[in-house]
Order: structure tokens, then sequence, then C-alpha cells
């Protein structure tokens, strides 16, 4: 007997870091075209890109929603009945969209099913049942909602609901601000944020006492430890964050929460040890301290990330397996350079990571050296299991 689970929603910020994501176990992954969405510095995709991608998405099971969710302005909508029929002819499984103005020209210049983004800030049933109304087929609740209020708005409005699971926090509601309007003169709603809630700022007190901290920039949410409650509450699809992160973070998230998923689609319960090994792995990406947010309570003064640097990677990626011939040999490209004699670890799709020790680096036309460089191919021994997209993770020092 098996027992049902979310679908697990991973980001994906550019064409390769899709493949990462879905091969590691995401049902769903999310991605901005070159126009319309929140991360203008993202890695966002061409239209022969998306093309590609939700070939590789669909071919391996896999959903791909875009994101559309800008608050435009009428000079904005330029080229949006364009950009829709492209997302169509590319069968995209879903449009993510906050503005009330983008969800009327989509019903209008096409037949995208809509998804509601976290950034219309939806936090009731009320509010629900009038997006339904308009046609949203799935609400992104925003961050401030409890899984108890989710499952509350589930039993009252009969909609698709997603939250987040994993990543990093707004301080503000999302979609309401615009600090990096001020400071920086860039439009958060717009897809300008530049991450002005993560500076030092002082606070002056009778102008004497100045306190210099980092008040405003949240911890990072962690939710692996509420999945049961996501699952009971019928939370429908369990949202990463991340799009302008690594492929090691695009792949190690998603292969965590998917084998946690698997587990409990298998046993109906997290009763495991292997609670602790995610755990462990979640740690391995560069996170800022983990916070369960507002997932039981309110979030408040403890999920404060009053510090200037993210918990640093335990593991950087060494490489990214390009081919893998079973019993032959190994075709990767290089990311972080490792030494003759470092360990380096193989992140198979399923299961334990592989250990293996580097005895020499050839690259792809034969040459030996004793240390590789980013962007080299080398030709690896073969290791049982090995695909491409695999991870290929090296320990600072070189050692486990
Ligand atoms: S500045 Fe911070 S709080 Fe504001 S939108 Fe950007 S990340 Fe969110």
């Amino acid at each position: 007997m098996t027992h049902w689970v979310p679908e697990l929603l991973a980001p994906a910020g550019s064409l390769e870091k899709l493949k990462v994501a879905v091969s590691y176990g995401a049902d769903a992954v999310y991605l901005g075209g070159q126009k319309f969405g929140l991360r203008s510095a993202a890695d966002n995709f061409t239209p022969s890109e998306l093309r590609e991608g939700v070939r590789f998405a669909h071919l391996h099971g896999s959903q791909v929603y875009v994101v559309l969710n800008s608050f435009l302005h009428d000079q904005d909508f330029e080229g949006l009945p364009e950009f829709l029929s492209l997302l169509e002819d590319c069968n995209v499984d879903a449009v993510i969209v906050s503005d009330r103005g983008v969800i009327e020209a989509i019903k209008e210049h096409s037949d995208l099913v809509i998804h509601l983004s976290t950034q219309a800030s939806c936090l009731n049933a009320a509010a629900a049942k009038l997006w339904k109304d308009l046609g949203v087929s799935r609400i992104v609740l925003g961050r401030e909602v409890s899984i108890d209020e989710a499952k509350r708005i589930k039993e009252k409005v009969d909609i698709e609901l997603e939250m987040f699971v994993h990543g990093s926090m707004c301080m503000a509601y999302s979609g309401n601000c615009v600090i990096s309007n001020y400071t920086q003169g860039r439009d958060s709603n717009r897809g300008g944020c530049a991450h002005s809630c993560r500076f030092e700022y002082s606070l002056t007190k009778n102008d004497e006492e100045k306190k210099y901290a980092h008040f405003m920039s949240s911890k990072d949410l962690q939710g692996i430890r509420q999945l049961d409650e996501f699952i009971n509450a019928g939370i429908d699809s369990l949202k990463v964050e991340g799009r302008m992160k690594s492929h090691h973070y695009a792949g190690t998230i998603s292969k965590v929460y998917s084998e946690a998923l698997s587990f409990y689609k298998n046993s109906g319960s997290f009763m495991s040890d292997d609670l602790y090994r995610w755990e462990e792995e979640l740690s391995k990406v560069s996170h800022r301290s983990y916070t369960s947010a507002s997932l039981e309570h309110t979030a408040g003064f403890d999920s404060i990330f009053d510090e200037r640097q993210h918990v640093s990677s335990e593991a950087n990626m060494a490489a990214i397996i390009l081919e893998a011939k079973e019993d032959q040999y190994i075709l990767a490209e290089v990311r972080s350079p490792f030494h003759v004699g470092d360990t380096l670890e193989y992140l198979p799709f399923n299961g334990e990571a592989i250990i293996s020790k580097v005895d020499s680096i050839i690259d792809a036309s034969g040459e030996s050296f004793e240390k590789s460089r980013p962007g080299m191919l080398l030709r690896l021994p073969a290791i049982k299991g090995a695909r491409a997209y695999n991870i290929i993770r090296v320990y600072p020092g070189g050692q486990l």
C-alpha cells in the first residue's frame, strides 16, 4: 500500500539546473522566461532552452511552471500575448501570476493553467475563494500562513494549495516590499530586489546610541520535520525557493525532500533514522541558520539572522557528470578545483553518497594534472550507478 504525498516543486534557475533538479527527484520545476518574472538577475530561459527544458521534464514525468509574477505597469504588457503563445506552444503546465491584470490577459489570450504567486499574499479562505472564482487553479499561499491555517483554507475552499517548504525568506510580506526601490532604485516587484534586507543597518535612539545589526534579514526556511503536517493538511505542492542558487543546492534539496517523501509514500511515516541524514545533507549546501518560520507559529525575533555571512557550505560541487559509460568511464565538467589525493563524493539520484579517492586527474584529451581547474572536462574512472547530471562533491581541504 502506498500513501499520498504532495508534489515536490524545485527551482530551475537555468536549463542545466532544471535537469539536475528533475534528475534528483523534483516532481515539478518553476522557471522564468526573459520577461515578466521577479528574478531579472537569474539565467532566465531563452525560448529554445524553455522548449528543451519542458521536453526533458516531461520525458522524466515532471511538470514545468513558468513565473509571470511581476506586478506590471501598462507599458509592461507589451509582448505578453506573444509570450503566452510561446508558453502554450512549448506545452508548459502552468504559469505563476501575481497581478490581476495579467490573469485577465492570460485568460483572454491563452488556455494556460494559472497558479497564484505567493506575491499576491493570499492568507485566508475568503481571498482563496475570490481567486478561484477569477480562474486560478492553485494558490501559492503567503509565507505568513501556518500549516494549520492552510488546512482550514483547504477545508473551506476546493482549490490546490502550495506552500514553501525550504529556502530563503523575505522579512516583508511577499510582494509588499519596497526597500530596494528606496535604497537602490530597483523595483522588487518588477524583478529588481537587491536583497536590501540582508544589509547591516544602524538604529539611533535620541541621537546617541547606535546599534549596527542585520535586524531585517530572515533565517532560511527548513520544513523537513513538518512534512507529515503538510501531508495531514492536504497541501498539494511543497515549494523550494532558490532560482538564483547553485546546482549543488538544486540537486541536494531535490534529492533530500524527494527521498523523504518517497519514504513516507512507502511507509506512511517519517519515523526514520534517515531524518538525521537528510538534515545533515541539508546542512551541506550554503545557507543561513534554519528556522521553521511561520509553519507552526508566527515567525518572531528568533527567525532573524543577525549575521553577515551565510553558514558556509560544508561541501562544494567539484564537478557535474555529463556522460557516464557503465564500467568504462565518466566524463565530468569541473566546477570547483580539487587535487590528486583528495576524496570526492558522488551523489547518486537515490541513496547514500559514494566515496572515491582521486588517484589521478586526466582530462578528456588524456593529459594528466595534479589539480583540476573549473571548466576542465575530465575523464574519471567508472562508478557503479553514475548517471549524467550526478553531482560530485569535494570538502574544503579535500578530505571528508
Ligand atoms: S529586500 Fe528582502 S524583504 Fe524585500 S523583497 Fe528583497 S528579499 Fe524580500
